[in-house]
């Protein structure tokens, strides 16, 4: 039997170049917590998290010192019951946050290893969907101060030039006459057939608030509106669905499969956005696509194309994957050595094992405010 003989955690933080704002937050710096394992069949398994922008060494603790013990000496082959057994360990201080997010980065490092071990790449490990590539769309949009909705439709319109058939902006900052221009502005230079998803960042703190802006959006077609109130507002997700005809997506920062249920019970959305850097690894993510399924729901998992390529290529439901063209708004890809390549739109499915990817030393060395332990 495979053994897991060691389990290793950093803090790194990597300050945006560029100080990014939407609807509710202004981010200077993204930390993210890195995890390896190694095991005595000489292969190794590497996944991380995001841990904020402030304070992402509370997850790092987490690996160390809650649920590492919980790995240690066991076969990394047994990822149903490892998941269980982490997940058990942290019941007190888990099910949802910075705990959720040691156990999601623990549970990718797990599958990256026993892909690793098997010679495949992750996606066949994980029992392929896809053949060659998934669909993308471009993620941008970002308010910047002085970016005029002139300078916002240009970027829309350099997504489509290289490819990109669906583009998601972000709203929800401004008033009503403002947003509308951004998107009266996107329309008139890219025109009608490109997909446009507005994420709202859950900007809207209640329905009559969110609906004078949703009457703004109608007629410029959007694909859906995402996160459009409080992730903890499910009412007002359940009655957006109900008065609007575009689609709501949510789920970015849900974690475990008894969330997301509440979620379709209550018809609070009509695509979920799991992530597996959250919501419980790739082993949760697949229980709550197989359960969204079931609803006749889609999932468009929420950025790290890096990772996610792996699952959305072996999930039938999920639809499309987020994808951002640079390190300027999240700046995971800083830290690997191999990107997956993005060609007209599609995120073509990586052929090395596991995720497909090592961290780069010389990089972690830079950004590490906490180093390997
Ligand atoms: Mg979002």
């Amino acid at each position: 039997m495979t053994k897991i003989t060691a389990v290793r955690a950093c803090t790194v933080r990597i300050p945006l170049d560029n100080p990014t704002t939407f609807a509710t937050r202004k981010v200077l710096a993204r930390d993210l917590t890195l995890v390896e394992i190694e095991a005595d069949d000489g292969h190794k398994g590497i996944g991380f998290t995001y841990g904020g922008s402030s304070g992402g060494g509370i997850v790092t603790e987490a690996v160390r010192n809650l649920l590492a013990p919980v790995l240690i000496g066991e076969d990394p082959f047994r990822v149903e019951g490892l998941w269980a057994e982490m997940y058990q360990e942290a019941l007190l201080q888990g099910r949802a946050g910075s705990v959720m997010r040691a156990l999601s980065a623990l549970d990718i490092a797990l599958w990256d290893h026993n892909a690793r071990a098997a010679g495949m790449p992750l996606y066949r490990m994980l029992g392929g969907f896809q053949k060659e590539s998934v669909r993308g769309y471009a993620s941008g949009g970002y308010y910047l101060d002085g970016k005029t909705p002139e300078d916002l439709a240009a970027e829309v319109q350099g997504f489509v030039d290289i490819g990109f058939d669906a583009v998601k902006i972000k709203v929800g900052l401004l008033g009503l006459r403002e947003e509308e221009a951004r998107l009266a502005a996107i329309r008139d230079i890219v025109g009608g057939d490109v997909l446009l998803m507005l994420d709202i960042s859950n900007a809207w703190k209640d329905i009559e608030t969110a609906m004078r802006f949703v009457s703004i959006y109608e007629p410029y077609d959007p694909y859906f509106f995402e996160e459009p109130f409080s992730p903890d507002d499910l009412d007002n997700h359940a009655r957006l669905v109900q008065r609007t005809n575009v689609p709501v997506a949510t789920g970015e920062i849900e974690a475990g499969r008894w969330r997301f249920k509440e979620i379709l019970e209550k018809g609070a959305a009509t695509i979920l956005q799991p992530d597996a850097i959250c919501c419980g690894g790739i082993t949760e993510f697949r229980r709550i696509a197989a359960t969204a399924a079931s609803y006749g729901v889609s999932v468009a998992p929420h950025a790290y194309h890096e990772m996610h390529v792996h699952i959305v290529a072996s999930t039938p439901n999920a639809t499309f994957i987020e994808v951002f063209n640079d390190d300027t708004i999240v700046n995971f890809r800083r830290l690997i050595d191999t990107q997956p390549v993005v060609e007209k739109g599609r995120v073509l499915l990586p052929q090395k094992p596991g995720l497909g990817y090592d961290y780069r030393p010389d990089v972690i060395a830079k950004y590490a405010i906490d180093p390997w332990a």
